[in-house]
């Protein structure tokens, strides 16, 4: 008998009603012949609440404190979840992720998995129970809890799908699948069929929410079969798998806007071995995350280094610069929060050529100034002022026919 894991999203179970409907999803795999894990989020915006809870009493919260509260809101929605399936007549057992024994690092806030116990889950499943699973959670080695950072409940439902070799992995959620951008911005935004774990991997570290980051790299590793689509409607949604030889043909998949971002630049530092190093080590002793690096060289003698950060991580970033500074001879630092960061990604654009042009002329056309410039081998990105970025966004939509389906774009 297959395995199917289902993930509902915050959304999606935010209301009886919806746990309900939700339950209805999984009594139909059940009645399909699959044996199923549910995995879900808090409802609907219940972490926002209990952050904000938090901050009223201590605008500094210990991490650990903050982990072992977020953690509940998952908690409780999978035991409501199993009682739904209960009233409707259908063995469930829920679990907590430290039940499962889902064993993260112990970075609080932002965990990453080392292991799961398949085991446990198996045993409940060939028993003829459906079992549910509170996403977004695990324990360290030391039984504290810990959560994944914002997000993370599709992780912990991908991370599953892999250890159990379950045939698919079902992200149910508020749109219908992934589109070319994000649909809440840019209402035209062709739904995409099918997309690599590579684009999706780029996507999702550019800032499209839809997925969580590490629940693609997690898929891209272990082979997941992930559907991503919606709980409110029966049609088939988007599926991310590897890259099929048709996907080349088209130079542009889809483009995203990130807007907590900050960039620190670092004028005029020494421009002599071992400088860049000792930055970044600063930075990833501080925990922070860098996105793009950008190194000049102005002369022999000195060059120009900026970065772009997490808007949450900027703190960190601002102390941890602070005390390197002097060491690198850095004439001035400068921070701006007035950013945004507008990419476009594709695998085809390994092998097609014009796309960095036709990015720069849609911007220019709309008179977007450009900041930095960023690429890898499938994406393109700008940083260009907050104010102007939905405005950037549209043109590029526009400019790289993302409203319209992969066969009805012009070549
Ligand atoms: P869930 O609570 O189900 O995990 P999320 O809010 O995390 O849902 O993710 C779904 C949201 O992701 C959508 O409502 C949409 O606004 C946003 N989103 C951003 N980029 C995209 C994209 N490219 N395709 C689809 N949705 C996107
Ligand atoms: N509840 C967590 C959040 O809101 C995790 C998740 O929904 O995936 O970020
Ligand atoms: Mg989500």
């Amino acid at each position: 008998m297959a395995i199917i894991v289902q993930k509902f999203g915050g959304t999606s179970v935010a209301d009886a009603e919806k746990i309900r409907r939700a339950a209805q999803r999984v009594i139909k795999a059940v009645k399909n012949g699959l044996k199923v894990v549910v995995v879900a989020s808090a409802r609907g915006k219940q972490t926002d609440q209990l952050i904000a809870d938090a901050l009223e009493l201590n605008p500094n919260p210990p991490e650990r404190e903050m982990d072992q509260l977020l953690s509940t809101g998952e908690i409780q929605t999978v035991s409501l979840f199993a009682m739904a399936l209960d009233a409707a007549g259908y063995d469930a057992i829920s679990f907590t992720g430290g039940q499962i024994r889902m064993i993260t690092d112990s970075v609080h806030t932002k965990a990453r998995i080392k292991s799961i116990d398949a085991e446990r889950i198996h045993k409940q499943l060939d028993e003829g129970k459906i079992v549910l699973v509170a996403g977004f959670q695990g324990i360290d080695e030391n039984e504290n809890i810990t959560t994944l950072g914002r997000g993370g409940s599709d992780t912990t439902a991908v991370a599953i799908a892999a250890s159990l070799g379950a045939e698919e992995c079902e992200i149910y959620t508020d749109v219908d699948g992934i589109h070319t951008t994000d649909p809440r911005i840019v209402k035209n935004a062709a739904k995409i069929e099918q997309i690599s774990f590579d684009e999706m991997l780029e996507l999702a570290s550019l800032g499209a929410g839809v997925m969580h980051i590490r629940a693609v790299e997690f898929g891209k590793k272990y082979d997941v079969k992930i559907h991503v689509r919606s709980s409110s409607e029966e049609r088939e949604g988007t599926m991310i798998t590897s890259e099929q030889p048709q996907m080349e043909g088209i130079a542009v998949s889809g483009a995203t806007i990130q807007k907590d971002m900050a960039k620190i630049g670092l004028v005029s530092v020494d421009n002599k071995p071992g400088n860049a190093a000792k930055i970044f080590a600063r930075l990833a002793n501080a925990k922070v995350v860098v996105n793009d690096i950008v190194q000049t060289e102005v002369s022999t003698e000195k060059a120009n280094l900026s970065f772009t950060i997490g808007i949450s991580d900027l703190p960190a970033a601002r102390k941890a610069i602070e005390q390197i500074k002097d060491e690198v001879n850095c004439e001035s630092v400068f921070i701006r929060e007035d950013i945004a960061e507008i990419s476009v990604v594709g695998v085809g654009m390994r092998t097609h050529y014009g796309v960095a042009e036709k990015l720069f002329g849609a911007l220019a056309k709309a008179e977007v100034n450009i900041d930095s410039i960023t690429t890898s081998e499938i994406r393109i990105s700008c940083v260009v002022n907050k104010d102007q970025s939905e405005k950037a966004l549209e043109a590029v939509c526009a400019a790289f026919e993302l409203d319209k389906p992969v066969e009805k774009r012009s070549r």
